[in-house]
């Protein structure tokens, strides 16, 4: 038995939203006559994947609120440089696709505040790292 994976409409706005980002990225990246080329398409098919099997389903929380960081670590970094140059771009491109907060994900990683501050307070404040803009 197929089983067929049924998308609702958030779901698959966010799936058409990196696929957009994804071929504007390549586009001006890649010479490729194909866009996305092999190595793009093969991204996308792994946010694809990663969106469609996200835990929260219906309830799923933009990816930049999620507290699940499901991409493995080599595609979050091309992920992140898709979105980091895609973004920008997509408001007048794309202006329905358009989720900021989507994006908020893959800007810096967030500095979150330690748990334990007070034992770091004292070290120089040597592992803080500023938030690139
Ligand atoms: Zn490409």
């Amino acid at each position: 038995m197929k089983k067929s994976i049924t998308r609702n409409r958030r779901i698959e706005r966010e799936v058409k939203t990196v696929r957009a980002m994804v071929k504007i990225f390549c586009s001006a990246h890649h010479q490729s006559n194909a866009v996305p080329c092999q190595e793009c398409l093969d991204v996308l098919r792994y946010a694809e994947k990663r969106i469609d099997f996200c835990p929260f389903l219906e309830n799923k929380p933009t990816c930049a609120n999620c507290t699940v960081h499901c991409f493995k670590p080599h595609y979050r970094q091309k992920v992140k440089r898709v979105m980091a140059f895609a973004g920008p771009r997509m408001s007048y491109r794309h202006p329905l696709l358009t989720f900021f907060h989507f994006l908020d994900k893959f800007r810096a990683a967030p500095t979150r505040p330690v748990r334990n501050a007070n034992k770091d307070r004292n070290s120089n404040s040597g592992d803080r790292v500023p938030i690139k803009q």
